[in-house]
């Protein structure tokens, strides 16, 4: 399985929108857990590392480059 290189602070899309219409997140934790933060409605959500992996679709905006 192709492993996804995220870090605090990067902007991710998921799979799937918010519903409030907004798919762009900010990672603002990481660890076991991952907790991102909608950038539309500022709704934040908390996912097992796993979890997360499986339903990001792609790093939008790194902060480590
Ligand atoms: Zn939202």
């Amino acid at each position: 399985m192709e492993r996804k290189a995220f870090a605090l602070g990067d902007i991710v899309e998921m799979k799937k929108a918010h519903p409030c219409g907004t798919n762009a997140w900010k990672v603002i934790r990481t660890g076991a857990d991952v907790r991102i933060k909608c950038c539309g409605c500022d709704h934040s959500v908390m996912l097992a590392r796993l979890e997360f992996e499986r339903k990001m679709k792609k790093v939008i905006e790194s902060t480590t480059e």
